[in-house]
């Protein structure tokens, strides 16, 4: 995560991989024209794929990692999905099922013998554990299993988990899909995504999904993502510890109905007593935390999830999700409380 997609160790080298703004390169090498490979996007794959133990591709983001992914599935296919899924992969799911592209299959990812059950048939099997945001937590090694012996593809969001607590590609997945934009990058500066494979052919095909579907990552987010996998480890650790604490916690407030936490991860779900409106009110009422939706950063940020257009009717209306910063525990813990006082619950 340190030591790797560096520069060559030669006297007088920089340390870091620059971020090379070009659109072009001098004929010569594989490096031909910049919407097919940029050094500045291979510094940061060589990270990723390092931890993953595969090979990365970086894509302009998550979505795309995720629109590249679905490139793979026939013409009118089954493609087996989370029934809350991460509403943006949920929403081209069912547009595209809408459109006679695939049909989906949606099963509960915390039960394995009804995801094993809907493998059968099906050319694609996307998981994605822990989920977003009802932290439901999948079997991949037996859905893998199912899905070998049934020739479909695997495809894993671990964008939640990092590779740092769950490597899908060594439990039998296909493909890991990240949004990089997330923990990875860590600083809610960039946009960003990718996927890792072991399978030559696929990789194959995932990269001319983006050479030729053009979804590419600009020379400074891949950068700056770079500059932010490098301390995954310490920011992660530090997030992860402060959402054991907060976790074991906020069971006990006031006007906190539910607490949806896997056991690992910096991710925490609340449901709320009262409606939509008084939740509202708790999100907006912090000094701290920042009401504002994404995940992953350094700071704490939370957000009423049914507030996000197409979030899917799954999420309870008062589910607060919280991603858990690196601040001191104890200001993020005053934040909570205080904003649920204020609001009056
Ligand atoms: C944010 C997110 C995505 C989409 O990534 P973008 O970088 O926003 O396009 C996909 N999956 C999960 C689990 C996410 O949280």
């Amino acid at each position: 995560m340190v030591a790797t997609g560096r520069p060559p160790a030669e006297p007088g080298a920089g340390v870091v991989i620059p971020p090379t703004f070009t659109s072009t390169y001098v004929v010569g090498t594989d490096l031909r024209y910049a919407r097919a490979g940029n050094p500045t996007w291979t510094a940061f794959e060589d990270v990723l794929g390092a931890l993953e133990g595969g090979e990365a591709l970086l894509y302009s983001s998550g979505m795309a990692a995720a629109s590249a992914a679905l490139t793979l599935v026939p013409h009118g296919a089954t493609i087996v999905a989370p029934a809350g899924a991460y509403n943006g992969v949920d929403t081209v799911l069912r547009e595209g099922e809408t459109a006679g592209r695939w049909l989906v299959r949606w099963v509960d990812v915390s039960d394995a013998d009804a995801v094993a059950a809907a493998i059968p048939g099906a050319a694609l099997v996307w998981l994605e554990s822990p989920t977003n945001p009802l932290l439901q937590v999948a079997d991949l090694a037996a859905a893998a299993e199912v899905a070998q012996r049934e020739c479909a593809v695997v495809v894993v969001d671990n964008t939640f988990a990092t590779p740092l607590l769950q490597r899908p590609l060594e439990l039998g997945a296909d493909i890991v899909l990240h949004s990089a934009t997330k923990y990875l990058s860590g600083h809610s500066d960039v946009i960003l995504g990718a996927l890792v494979t072991r399978d030559a052919r696929l990789h194959a095909a995932l990269l001319s999904a983006r050479t030729l579907g053009g979804a590419i990552p600009g020379p400074m987010e891949a950068w700056l993502a770079t500059r932010g996998i490098r301390t995954l480890a310490v920011r992660f650790d530090r997030a992860c510890s402060n959402a054991a604490i907060l976790a074991a916690r906020l069971g006990d407030l006031a006007g906190v109905s539910r607490v949806r936490y896997p056991g690992f991860g910096a991710m925490i779900s609340i449901e709320l007593a009262g409606d939509a409106e008084s939740a509202d009110a708790v999100c907006a009422a912090p000094s701290l935390i920042s009401n504002s939706t994404s995940l992953g950063g350094v700071e704490t940020q939370w957000e009423r999830r049914r507030a996000i257009p197409n979030e899917p009717v799954t999420t309870p209306e008062t589910l607060v999700r919280i991603s858990v910063g690196i601040e001191d525990v104890e200001d993020i813990w005053t934040d909570i409380v205080t904003a649920l006082a204020a609001a009056g619950s």
